[in-house]
């Protein structure tokens, strides 16, 4: 039985595990986390993802626990909404997805179906990997050194197993010039079903959203910047960087950075997109963020996590046993898919966070203009991405036809 190590317990990770054991191997995976981390925001999963997790037989159970979105509404200081995009545009394949979740309840699910099976190790993380013949040795910081025939990094736009293989992440990313933060907070706000998104000129965005449990919301705070000195593993300067960079903000943002101290759930990081020639080194192979971030910006990075592992998996199946064939066929398949979703939305990060108070009104004015201007057009582009893949038929066996 092939023994797979994968780093990191993400989206990207615990679907690889799922696949992984569907097809019969034997799977480890290390989590640098005590437990899955359940943070994040709404990810929608349409298309090629969509499918994915149908084939996972996960949709019915999806649905059940899918936010309800409306739509995106942008609101000026004192809440009035300047520019609505309902979830009906383009017959509800626009801007919010068929099925929109949270990231936290997604890796929940795809943890909670794989455990029985899949060796889980938290709290700790790889160290070092070294490859011959026989395996891979790795090393970590708390267990005991083991062998594994095959490495897989699904540990995040900053996967630490890539710099330990690929060399340092500068090689490899492209920084946006963008930060988000996003966490959970009392809905003392009554945010219920729009998402809500005030633009404050500075470059600095807020967002309240909805979340299922109605006592919640979740908050983003986005704001584009030269690059800020932080430490990925420390949330308590995080803050202190939002915090100051809010600070003075309008809207409802002096309640969301007072709730933030308590967020538990807190996350923070550069708009980064990874851009690799080759996702594999001998016996380790990149997956999700790790080998193809697109950014929150560029979005559907759950979508190419979730489409990725179902590709890989298949591919190591397909293989029976040749990892570099199966890593080669992964890339082949998968290359053009990623490259679609590396293009940014209309406007990039400008459109995100516009400069001043006239770019701001040009921006909602050409939202409220969308529907009758080629724009939708763009728009209806943008989320096709989701579909720029022909996903094989791997568990059927039909793969090699
Ligand atoms: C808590 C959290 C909240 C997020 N919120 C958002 C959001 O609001 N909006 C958005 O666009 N994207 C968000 N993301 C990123 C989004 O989840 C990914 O873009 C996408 O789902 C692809 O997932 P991934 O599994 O490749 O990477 P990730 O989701 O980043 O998962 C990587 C996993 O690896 C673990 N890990 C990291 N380093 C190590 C290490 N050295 N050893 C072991 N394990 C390690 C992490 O703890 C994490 O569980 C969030 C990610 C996390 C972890």
């Amino acid at each position: 039985m092939t023994n797979v190590l994968i780093c990191g317990a993400g989206v990207a990770g615990s679907a690889l595990a799922y696949w992984l054991r569907r097809y019969g191997f034997a799977v480890t995976v290390v989590e640098r986390a005590p437990a899955p981390r359940l943070g994040g925001h709404t990810v929608d999963l349409r298309g090629a993802a969509r499918d994915v997790v149908e084939r996972m037989d996960l949709l019915q159970e999806i649905r059940q626990v899918a936010v309800d979105s409306k739509g995106m509404s942008f609101v000026n200081a004192s809440g009035r909404r300047l520019a609505d995009v309902p979830a009906s545009f383009l017959g509800g394949n626009g801007v919010v997805g068929e099925v929109e979740i949270l990231r936290g309840d997604l890796v929940d699910l795809l943890h909670r179906v794989t455990e029985d099976e899949t060796e889980y190790v938290f709290d700790d993380t790889i160290t070092a990997v070294t490859q011959g013949p026989e395996g891979a040795h790795v090393t970590f910081e708390r267990s005991a050194p083991r062998v594994f025939d095959l490495v897989v990094a699904a540990d995040g736009a900053h996967s630490r197993t890539r710099s330990l293989i690929f060399g340092p992440e500068s090689r490899f990313s492209r920084e946006l010039g963008c930060y988000t933060a996003s966490f959970t907070v009392p809905n003392v706000f009554g945010a219920q079903d729009w998402e809500l998104f005030h633009n404050m000129p500075g470059r600095k965005m807020a967002a309240l959203r909805p979340s299922r449990r109605p006592e919640e919301a979740k908050v983003l705070l986005g704001f584009a910047s030269a690059p800020v000195d932080h430490d990925h593993r420390d949330p308590c300067g995080q803050k202190r960087i939002v915090a100051e960079v809010f600070a003075g903000a309008g809207w409802h943002v002096p309640v969301m950075l007072r709730e933030m101290d308590a967020a538990t759930d807190f996350y923070f990081d550069s708009a980064t997109q990874i851009v690799m020639d080759g996702w594999s080194r001998g016996r380790v192979v990149l997956l999700g963020d790790a080998g193809y971030s697109p950014s929150p910006l560029g979005g559907n990075g759950t979508g190419l996590a979730l489409v990725g592992a179902y590709v890989l998996a298949g591919e190591m199946a397909r293989a029976g046993g040749d990892h570099e064939e199966a890593f080669a066929a992964y890339e082949r398949e998968m290359r053009a898919f990623v490259k679609q979703c590396h293009k940014l939305p209309p406007g990039g990060v400008s459109g995100f966070v516009p400069k001043s108070r006239p770019a701001i009104g040009m921006r909602n004015l050409s939202i409220r203009l969308i529907p009758h201007l080629p724009w939708a057009g763009l728009i209806e582009k943008m989320a096709s991405r989701a579909d720029a893949i022909t996903l094989r038929d791997y568990a059927r066996g039909q793969a090699r036809a």
